[in-house]
């Protein structure tokens, strides 16, 4: 039986309700693993499991803090040989930037699959058991490593690149809106759609080349990103467009001392003038700006008014919020915005 590692940080999935017809109102992270564990009938005959609780939050409070301790913690497991898989429970809120963060952090050879729940433990048809059951079994398939860190929810598995949550309450709540699903579990067994090769390129190694020509001798991580050293990420803010701006929020941030900024334009990128006006003036101060889209979906093809030499850096097919993990990232690595534009044309 292969050996999975389970690292516990909260969510619905460990959430309690006082009534079976509770859903939306509970309490997040109130269980501890083992008691998660105990109510999944069969999990111990997929998988050989140990498991650990590195905190027991609802996601939405996740820290950077939090983050660092749980990607070194997972890069420790996939360098140590009693490990061949990790699932993490997690809130669903944030899981799809833990999981963006983790993919760009920690080395390819293990499957890597968080999970989480829509419905607290305490819900008559809590969804979070088949999860789990679910997500142990697809760290367990052979057939999971070298796809990138996965989610797997509502029998579905994504990958950590595009997954995102595109429902409030509904138990379909995650979706992969450029790519697709990767895979789903069928009676029990993980299925993927695509042979690895065919599918999504390993985009840490092309990023690590890139990042990597600025010439840093740190060392590093096998991972994309190093978190050798690292105690606290630059801060990226996330502004949202909007009709009638006003450029107030763009300078607002600039006076918080921003490192960088996404802006989630209305369109392909799209910015109201009096935003862009203050994004310009931050990019020439030496601030990153990305723009990605509020749409949801699609890629960020355009430039703003100004063209490719304003500085200002189109963010692919990424959403606001990964955008700013990948802003976060490259900017430990580099200011300069040649560089990071070129990190996010691979997405
Ligand atoms: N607020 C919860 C969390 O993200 C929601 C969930 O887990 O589904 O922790």
């Amino acid at each position: 039986m292969k050996k999975i590692r389970i690292i516990a940080t909260g969510g619905t999935i460990a959430g309690t309700a006082d009534s079976a017809a509770d859903t939306s109102d509970y309490q997040a992270g109130s269980l501890g693993i083992e008691e998660i564990i105990q109510s999944v009938p069969g999990i111990s005959s997929c998988a050989e499991l140990s498991a650990e609780q590195l905190c027991n939050i609802d996601s939405r409070d996740m820290t950077e803090n939090l983050l660092l301790r749980l990607s070194k913690r997972v890069i420790a497991l996939i360098g140590q040989e009693g490990t061949d898989g990790i699932v993490i429970t997690h809130g669903t809120d944030t899981m799809e930037e833990t999981a963006f963060f983790l993919h760009l952090t920690v080395p390819a050879g293990k499957p890597v699959v968080l999970t989480g729940s829509m419905r607290p433990a305490t819900a008559l048809s809590a969804d979070g058991p088949m999860n789990l059951l679910n997500a142990v079994r697809t760290a367990a398939s052979p057939d999971a490593a070298g796809r990138g860190v996965l989610i797997t929810m509502n029998d579905s598995i994504e990958g950590a690149v595009d997954a995102t949550k595109k429902n409030t309450t509904s138990l379909d709540a995650f979706c992969s809106p450029n790519r697709g699903s990767l895979g789903m579990i069928r009676d029990g067994v993980p299925v993927f759609f695509a042979e690895r090769s065919s599918g999504i390129p390993d985009d840490r190694q092309l990023m690590r080349t890139e990042t990597e020509c600025e010439g840093k001798k740190r060392k590093r991580d096998p991972g994309m990103f190093s978190l050798e050293g690292i105690k606290k990420l630059p801060t990226v803010y996330i502004l949202y467009g909007n009709t009638c701006a006003d450029g107030a929020m763009v300078r607002a941030a600039v006076r918080a001392g921003a490192e960088g900024i996404v802006y989630a334009g209305t369109g392909n990128g799209s910015v109201h003038q009096e935003d862009e006006r203050e994004l310009l003036r931050a990019a020439e101060s030496g601030i990153p700006v990305v723009v990605s889209s509020r749409t949801g979906s699609g890629p960020v093809t355009a430039h703003v008014r100004g063209g490719s030499q304003s500085g200002i850096i189109s963010s692919g097919f990424l959403n606001p919020q990964k955008a700013r993990i990948l802003l976060q990232l490259c900017l430990t690595e580099t200011k300069n915005p040649e560089i990071i534009g070129r990190v996010f044309s691979r997405y």
